[in-house]
Parts: C-alpha cells; structure tokens; sequence
C-alpha cells in the first residue's frame, strides 16, 4: 500500500508520543497503535511486517499458544515482536508492528507473533497476512461480544487472506472448515480412554452437517462439539489429521505424536485436555517454522502454563488453586467444572464469574448459565459451592437447577465476604475460579483464604 503524508505523521507521532509517556512514566502499552489508527486508518497496511507473521486466533487457547510458541522460539535463539503487551485487536497489533519498525517504517525484525481476536479479523487481514495461521477452537463465547460460533466462523472465512497457510484443529468441525480455498494442517488428538459415545454436555455448537443439513453422527465425543464426527448423507466429516496425538502417557508424562516424518515423543507439561491440545496447536505451528521436535521439546518441557491462568499454593496442608474460568464463556467453564470434580480429595469452589463488576459496567444476561454445565459441580468430592457478588441470587438458582444441595451452597452479595463462609473441615482443596476482569478480587480473595487457613491452624495450637 502506497504510504502518504498522514501515515509519517502518525508513525512518528506514535513513536516520540511513547518516549514521552514513557519518561512520565504514564502506561504506554495502548497508546501508538490507538493513535496511529486515529491519524492514518490504512496504517497496518502502510508499515512494513516482519516477513514471517504466526498468527493465532480461536476462542479459547489462543494466549496459551502464543505465549508458549514465543517461549520456545525465544529459547532457541529466534527474535521477533509479539503484542503480548497491549491487546489482540487491530490498535494492539498496530502497537506491535510501530514497536517493530524504525523511523522510516521499516520493519526491525524478521518475525512476528501475533494473538489475533477473531471478531477483529475485518480489521485486521485487510492490511496484515500471516504466514500460518493457528485456529485453536471456535465455541460459543460471550454472546455480547461474538454472537454465535458460526458468525465467527463465517468472519474468518471472509476476511482471511489466500495466501496464508492454516493449522487447524481437526477435532474441531466448526474451525477445520474455516476458509476452505487455503492450504491448511491439521492438529488433533486421537481417541482416549475418557472419549464418550453420546455427547454429555448442555450445548454443541454443530449439531447438523453444514453441507447438507443432513444428520452428523459422532464416532465419539470428547467434550461439547470436539471429537471426531461424519455426516450420514454426504462426504462431510472429521479430517485427516496431519500432527496426531496418538499416545498419552498421564503417569510418565509423555505423549507421541505421529507426523509424517514418524512418531516423535513429547514431554507433557500439563494433564488438562485443554492444555494438551494449546500443546499440540503449539507443536504443529513450531513445527511449520522448521523447529525439530528435539527442539520444540527441550523449550517446552521447561515451560509452565502461564502463572495468570493457573496457580496453585499449599498452606497448612490445603491447597489452594486460582485458575481462570473466564465467566460468560459457557465453554471455558464447563471445562474447568469437569476438571475440579475429577481432581482427587475434597474441594470447596468460590465462583469469582460475576459479569456485574467495576472494570466493565455494562453487562449482558445470564443466558451463559444455562449453556454452562453447573451440573458437573453436582459431585460428592465438591463439599462446598460459594458464590459472591451481584449475581448471586442468579448463581444460586442455576446450582439448584443442577440439583446441587442448598445447604452446599452459600450465596452472598458482597465478592469478599464470600471466603469468610468457608468451611475448611474436610477440604483438600479450595478454588478459586475467576474471570479476566477478577483477577485482583482472586486475589485478595485468596489472602483471605490463606489468613482464615493459619488462624484455624493456630486456633488449634492454642486448644
Ligand atoms: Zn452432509
């Protein structure tokens, strides 16, 4: 694209603006991409990239991998620009390219990875074409923010370049189908011992085949609309998958996957199945760079899964783990809720997912609760359910719905009075499941927990 006068203006703008802000020591981290836009709308397509863009994008997973494929290019000497700093709409990704490019507009380095929100697509593949592209998932989100997962799947069709190459989840059959003209891979996850034949999830975001409408019948099911699926009148189906996950080994912690080349052997760093496939999506894309599985494993296997999103600390024997549940996402919740009830020991569980709080004052209606699966928290090992803030009177009918006893569940209007309610007799384990906007209320949640732990613990001394 032909650069004019207004994209000088705002590329110098943004870059003596960030000195500035930065010697005042004011937050400089959305401030260039935003302004650059406002000056010169065309601007990302004005500046020069780096010649080689990974890209990820999906509903859920998306900051894992990234995070975990700049990790690993990191350690193996590679340099790049990401916009981990900022945000993954177009302004973020502006800022990235500005922090990456000289006086002249000329891109600094060779590399870069960028998080990509799926709803920004028309915003963004316009002017920026990733070499690879990584669709971790498409599910049902906020409805406020994504409507459907079809209207997604239909925005990246639309908007994504032809050149750009695909690495797509395979046991995904709303995002395997993205853009159908591109050259794609395909990751995925062959059957496990824990597969189902019948879906036992609220919601299944495909449900008909989309050729045809006619009917799809899953060969088996692992959670919601992921497994491996064909339909019953035409050729439309599951596809072949080009990095699969043949083997896990949970007690030794290792998994195969089989490839073209052969089968390759990989530590596991986690035993979440989210987890594993935010592996797996990370593997095949290192993979497309020219990575060898030694490499990729040597950075992986010193990796963990980002501090933010999981944390886990024990105080006098009970341990306590803060992990993000991202309230309004029925997807992402249903998974954490299967994970708790199959932990081992007994838990207590403090919902911190009210969508009524002070850093987003708009917020939509509770229809997430109902495409959520509550009922998995409906389990003897789950002795105590906490729900505080706005919401909880609608939090309390969801539970009661899902059968979960009244006297197991202790519903409050203030978030941090909540932790007080906590019957520690009994429990291994208290989460604290939160949301990205509840990351501080987690944990302060969590210094309460921890206090009422050693007072108890004294308490006892002193008796
Ligand atoms: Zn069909």
């Amino acid at each position: 694209m032909k650069r004019n006068f207004r994209f000088y203006i705002a590329l110098w703008g943004a870059k003596i603006g960030t000195k500035l802000l930065k010697l005042l020591k004011r937050n400089a981290s959305f401030f260039p991409g935003k302004f650059a836009l406002s000056i010169c709308p065309d601007f990302m397509g004005m500046i020069e990239k780096p010649k080689t863009i990974i890209a990820v994008t999906g509903t859920n997973g998306k900051t894992t991998v990234c995070n975990m494929i700049e990790d690993v290019l990191a350690d193996n000497g590679y340099d790049f620009i990401d916009n981990k700093i900022g945000s993954n709409v177009n302004s973020g990704i502006a800022t990235a390219l500005i922090s990456g490019a000289n006086f002249k507009g000329k891109a600094k380095k060779n590399m870069a990875v960028l998080e990509i929100d799926e709803r920004s697509a028309p915003k963004v593949y316009p002017y920026v074409t990733p070499t690879y592209l990584v669709c971790t998932n498409l599910f049902r989100d906020s409805m406020l923010r994504n409507a459907h997962a079809e209207f997604i799947a239909n925005i990246l069709t639309n908007n994504i370049p032809k050149e750009t190459k695909l690495i797509l989840n395979g046991d995904d059959l709303i995002s395997s189908g993205i853009a159908p003209e591109n050259e794609r891979q395909y990751f995925g996850i062959s059957r496990l011992d824990t597969d189902l034949e019948e879906c036992n999830n609220i919601v299944r975001d495909i449900v008909v085949c989309p050729k045809c409408n006619g009917k799809l019948e899953y060969d088996y099911v692992r959670y919601n609309h992921i497994g491996r699926a064909h339909c019953v009148n035409c050729d439309f189906g599951s596809p072949k998958i080009d990095f699969e996950i043949t083997k896990i080994d949970f007690e030794n912690k290792k998994m195969v996957m089989q490839t073209q080349e052969g089968e390759e052997e990989y530590n596991l760093i986690t035993d979440g199945i989210i987890n594993i496939y935010n592996m797996v999506a990370t593997i095949s894309a290192l993979k497309q760079l020219g990575l060898t599985a030694q490499q990729i494993n040597n950075s992986l296997k010193k990796q963990k899964i980002v501090e933010t999103r999981y944390s886990e600390e024990v105080v006098n024997g009970i341990r306590i783990v803060n992990h993000l549940a991202k309230g309004m996402n029925p997807i992402a919740c249903s998974r954490v809720f299967d994970y708790i009830r199959k932990d081992k020991g007994n838990k207590a569980v403090i919902l911190l997912l009210d969508d009524l709080h002070d850093e987003m004052s708009s917020s939509e209606n509770i229809t997430w609760h109902y495409d959520t699966d509550f009922e998995f928290l409906n389990d003897d090992s789950i002795k105590q359910i906490i729900a505080p803030g706005p919401r909880h009177l609608d939090t309390f009918v969801r539970l009661q719905m899902a059968e979960i006893l009244p006297d197991k569940i202790v519903h409050i209007k203030d978030k941090m009075d909540g932790a007080e309610k906590l019957d520690l007799s009994s429990i291994d384990t208290v989460y604290i499941l939160y949301d990205v906007y509840t990351i501080k209320l987690c944990n302060m949640v969590k210094e309460r927990v921890i206090k009422m732990i050693k007072e108890k613990e004294e308490e006892k001394h002193e008796n």
